[in-house]
């Protein structure tokens, strides 16, 4: 247990998120406890230009070897942290930024350890980059911003800026003034997964129903596509959930109201998250290619049987195998495979075996997850029933997969991180040239208006001149949705 004492709450987020990055799973405290292990203590000063930071620990503590390659930054960090920081209320980014410098450095004096993304606990870290390219800026001063402003590793940082200029590659032919992209939000899947945070309720519960959660979406797809009317579609991304738990016709008739109600003679892709094999037969792969879906996503994130029993997924690795085979023989030429590293109970050779799998299927794609443990998600709410589960995430597993993807012909084109993961490490996605897909990149980078239609999906508008989004939520409950559709049209309305 780690207690954070502030007499001002102002950055109490930033300093938590930090912590999080070195200590997951821990619990935070804001009173003085005695069973906490240490506390991180920040005071602003009277004037509230000086915010004093320190560690105090509550046991005995053997100070670890400090690693080799600090760099000249954090070095002087190090030198500097019994200093007050030097802080202004009004300019929030500047700050935010030194008092995570200072506290990062104090971490790593105490646990000896580096954290591959340094300070950087955000979500886009590519977005920084390709900020900072498109304002004209070289690869070689971007990389030396990130150095010494997140003190982020080498390793991490030829890795944001080699994706962020393919990403700008990728996106050249969009329409960037008018153009937008199309998420449909399916919240069905077979059962739920052990991690699963998303929003998607078991197809067991909704069967006979799921027509009136497609009229619903039916109503509110017409209402989005005549608010859209006038601007140019360039991608359709249809996730959730799992859209293939819907059965055979029921697909057909979701994309048949997608092609009643938006234009998509411009789009580029339209993928469909065809995501556990458990949802999928030859059937409603036919329905898929004969409505034009360009891309499917058949998701193992393991081959490895016990792991797929252990995290709910009720599907074997047999079935992976059958569903891509199939998925080949209906014709589909862009399938992404999403696989997670740091599952429970797995290890760098369970990995690596994965991997050996993956490449004799020879996908167009794989999207490499490391796990995060959200707190909506059943791994988190039942500690207690999991908390035996030995779950790690290491570089050398993400490097694994890295050269997995490489042999296979692929390169990474978009990458996000997410709060909470197993070793503050990063999601990337691969793909062979020409089988990227344009919406990743789109709602990582905040490039384009997404106009979304579902239970639990969110619409952001980009105002590309203000570099500002703005967003309307749609209720995550199905029967809420479904009660209430007319008025999350109405708040989209309000947006768009
Ligand atoms: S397949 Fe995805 S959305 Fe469905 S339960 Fe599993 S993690 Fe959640």
């Amino acid at each position: 247990m780690i207690e954070i004492l502030l007499n001002d709450k102002a950055y109490e987020q930033d300093i938590r998120e930090l912590l999080m990055a070195f200590y997951p799973g821990e619990t935070f405290l804001h009173e003085p406890d005695a069973r906490s292990d240490f506390s991180v203590e920040g005071m602003v000063d009277g004037t509230r230009r000086y915010f004093y930071l320190k560690i105090v620990s509550h046991r005995r503590q053997e100070y670890p070897v400090l690693p080799a390659d600090i760099g000249e930054a954090l070095e002087k960090e190090l030198e500097r942290s019994e200093e007050p920081i030097a802080v202004d209320y009004e300019n929030r980014l500047e700050t935010k930024s030194r008092i995570k410098r200072r506290l990062y450095a104090l971490l790593v004096l105490r646990t000896g350890r580096l954290l591959p993304w340094g300070t950087l606990t955000g979500i886009r870290p590519t977005k920084i980059v390709m900020t900072k390219l498109t304002g004209g800026e070289t690869c070689q001063e971007v990389a030396s911003y990130m150095k010494d402003t997140y003190y982020t590793s080498d390793e991490k940082i030829q890795l944001a800026v080699k994706t962020a200029l393919h990403e700008r590659e990728l996106l050249k032919p969009m329409d960037h003034e008018n153009g937008y992209s199309l998420y449909i939000g399916i919240p069905f899947c077979p059962t739920t997964c052990l991690y699963c945070s998303f929003t998607s309720f078991p197809i067991g519960q909704w069967k006979g129903r799921a027509r009136h959660y497609l009229d619903a979406l039916y109503r509110e797809m017409r209402a989005t596509a005549e608010m859209m009317s006038g601007k140019t579609l360039d991608s359709v991304y249809i996730g959730g959930g799992t859209p293939t738990s819907l059965a055979a016709e029921e697909l057909d008739w979701l994309l048949d109201s997608l092609e009643e109600t938006f234009d998509l003679s411009g789009i580029k892709e339209l993928t469909v998250e065809a995501g556990r094999p458990d949802s999928i037969t030859r059937e409603k792969l036919a329905v898929l290619k004969s409505h034009g879906v360009t891309r499917i996503s058949i998701n193992p994130q393991t081959m490895k049987q016990a792991t797929l029993d252990l995290i709910g997924r009720r599907h074997t690795v047999e079935m992976v195998k059958d569903c891509f085979a199939m998925a080949r023989e209906e014709g589909f030429d862009n399938i992404n495979m999403d696989l997670i590293v740091g599952l429970p109970e797995e290890g760098l050779e369970d990995v690596k075996a994965t991997m050996e799998e993956i490449r004799r299927l020879n996908p167009d794609g794989i999207t490499v997850h490391s796990l995060a443990i959200k707190r909506a998600a059943r791994l988190n709410t039942m500690k207690e029933v999991y908390k035996d589960l030995k779950i790690t995430g290491t570089q050398e597993m993400i490097d694994l997969t890295a050269r997995y993807a490489a042999e296979m012909g692929m390169e990474p084109y978009y990458l996000y991180r997410q709060k909470n993961m197993a070793g503050n490490f990063e999601n990337v996605g691969y793909a062979r040239p020409g089988k990227a897909c344009l919406y990743n990149i789109l709602i990582m980078e905040e490039q384009q208006t997404i106009a979304a239609c579902g239970a639990g999906t969110t619409t952001k508008v980009l105002y590309r001149a203000e570099n500002r989004i703005e967003r309307a939520e749609n209720v995550k409950d199905v029967e809420q949705y479904i009660e209430r559709v007319d008025e999350m049209v109405e708040r989209k309305r309000k947006l768009l």
